[in-house]
């Protein structure tokens, strides 16, 4: 059964035909180094968190910063042997090595701080499934980054550049991982926080408001995306602000938009 998520809820708002070649095609596999970075940093920080929960072990930001690398590396490789794979140019992929290691460490070295204004770890990379997101039975599913004994859920984001406030207060995805937190424990969270760190190393902390009145709009609006779903309409939304090459996958990959936007 078809279950959303907090990004295939993204990708039908901002397009309908974005999320068919993604999640109905399939075409969602596309690695990028942003991507490889980020999965990376989140394991390395997943790893510490899980050593500190279950065997009160404190790693130092260079074990982190070593175990991102080393995932990422791992990453690298496995991207390697894809039909197409990043094609890394001259000193990119060193780059982004030292990217990944500052990113790690940086975030590592401001946990201690963090998890006394928020809460210890309860709950790592908790994977949910079947959440009631509507009354009439619409689901979700996700994994959760971390949820604290005060709790308040973290989510931890690389980025290349901070974050303006309207960027956290604007996604989906804290609505719909609070009703799994309240789903699968009985409480509302008490709060959401994105937790940023960029690739010069700069950590933003960015609580977001994810109170019952925010959840009703997405309560309301899933069931529309679910009739476009059903009925297996897809149009293009060129008019989106995300409908350009540096923020859709497809623009380059044969979408009709771009010959529209070539021709106006
Ligand atoms: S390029 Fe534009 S119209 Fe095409 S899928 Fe992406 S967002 Fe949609």
């Amino acid at each position: 059964m078809f279950q959303w998520r907090q990004s295939t809820i993204g990708d039908m708002l901002i397009c309908p035909e974005r999320f068919r070649r993604a999640h109905v095609v399939g075409e969602a596999d596309m690695n990028s180094a942003a991507s490889l970075m980020g999965t990376a940093v989140h394991e390395a920080i997943a790893s510490g968190l899980l050593a500190l929960l279950h065997n009160g072990e404190w790693y130092e930001p260079q074990d982190v910063a070593r175990n991102a690398l080393i995932r990422f590396q791992h990453l690298v490789a496995m991207d390697s042997l894809e039909q197409d794979p990043i094609p890394w140019r001259e000193g990119l992929l060193d780059e982004r090595i030292n990217d990944v290691e500052r990113m790690a460490a940086s975030l590592w070295s401001q946990m201690p701080g963090l998890l006394e204004r928020w809460g210890g770890p309860l709950s790592v990379e908790h994977t949910f499934s079947g959440v009631p997101l509507t009354p009439d039975g619409i689901k979700g599913q996700g994994t959760w980054d971390l949820l604290t004994d005060k709790h308040v859920l973290i989510d931890w984001k690389t980025s290349e550049k901070p974050w303006p406030k309207w960027k956290a207060a604007k996604k989906l995805q804290p609505l719909v991982y609070a009703q799994a937190v309240e789903h699968e424990t009985g409480r509302w969270p008490e709060a959401f926080v994105f937790i940023v760190v960029t690739r010069e190393g700069r950590v933003q902390q960015l609580p977001v408001n994810v109170n019952r009145e925010r959840y009703r709009f997405l309560e309301a609006t899933l069931p529309q995306l679910e009739r476009m779903r059903l009925s297996n309409i897809y149009p293009l939304n060129p008019d989106s602000a995300l409908c350009s090459e540096v923020y859709c996958p497809f623009y380059n990959r044969g979408c009709p938009a771009k010959q529209l936007k070539e021709l106006a």
